[in-house]
This record gives C-alpha cells, structure tokens and sequence, in this order.
C-alpha cells in the first residue's frame, strides 16, 4: 500500500497500486501548476481510499480535466480527465520508498528554458 499526501495533512490517501513508471509532463500549465516539471504515476480512481480530504479541491484546467489540490497548503495532488477512470497521481506526493522509475517526458517542447531533461527516459515532444 503506498501513501501520500499534501504538506500539512488535511489531503490523505492510500492505494493499492498505481502504474510503476513516472510521466514528467513538462507543459505550461503542469509547470505553473507545481512551480516545475508536474511528475506524476497513474491508478484506478476507486482504488484511491481518502483517509482525509478536507483539503482537497478541483479545478477545472480545461474543458476535459481537473486538477486536484490542497486549499490550505497548495499542493498540486492530482490530476484527472473527466472522460477517464484514471487519476494521475502526483509522484512527490507519495512516501518513499515508491519503486517507481521515470518512464517518460511529455510535452518536452513546451519546457522552460531554464533546464536541461537528463537521463534515459524517452522525451516526447507531445503526448
Ligand atoms: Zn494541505
Ligand atoms: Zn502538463
């Protein structure tokens, strides 16, 4: 069972399971949204059990996904398309140890241009 949650508390979950590689979505709105690059993994959002959510609000980012976040400490938690049964789930979030390993890089054309993109996972220009 893995757990996360937001910096002061009032956002917490556990799940069984989720995808076992990290996507580090490098596009405009992820990195307004987390300050960088949003890195998050993937599950079933039933298998997602909140044990606190007093937190935790959604806003709309466009016309086919929310993103979920803490009103009181501003974590970005989750992100979710309105047509899926998925929930991305933020990788900082979590508690170690994840087992989880960077998978890939999306929308690396839209990165800042402050940074470099290191390592071996594939960088996609898009999705
Ligand atoms: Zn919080
Ligand atoms: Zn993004």
């Amino acid at each position: 069972m893995l757990k996360g949650r937001c910096d002061c508390g009032k956002v917490r979950f556990e799940v069984p399971k989720v995808r076992n590689t990290v996507t580090v979505c490098h596009c405009g709105q992820c990195r307004r949204a987390s300050g960088h690059a949003w890195a998050s993994t993937h599950a079933p959002y039933d298998s997602l059990s909140f044990t606190a959510d007093d937190g935790l609000t959604w806003y709309e980012s466009s016309d086919f996904a929310k993103r979920g976040f803490c009103k009181f400490c501003g974590c970005s938690l989750f992100y979710r398309m309105n047509t899926e049964d998925g929930i991305g789930i933020a990788a900082g979030c979590l508690e170690s140890p994840t087992g989880l390993k960077i998978g890939k890089h999306i929308f690396v054309k839209d990165k800042g241009d402050y940074y470099d993109i290191t390592g071996d996972a594939p960088q996609l220009q898009k999705l």
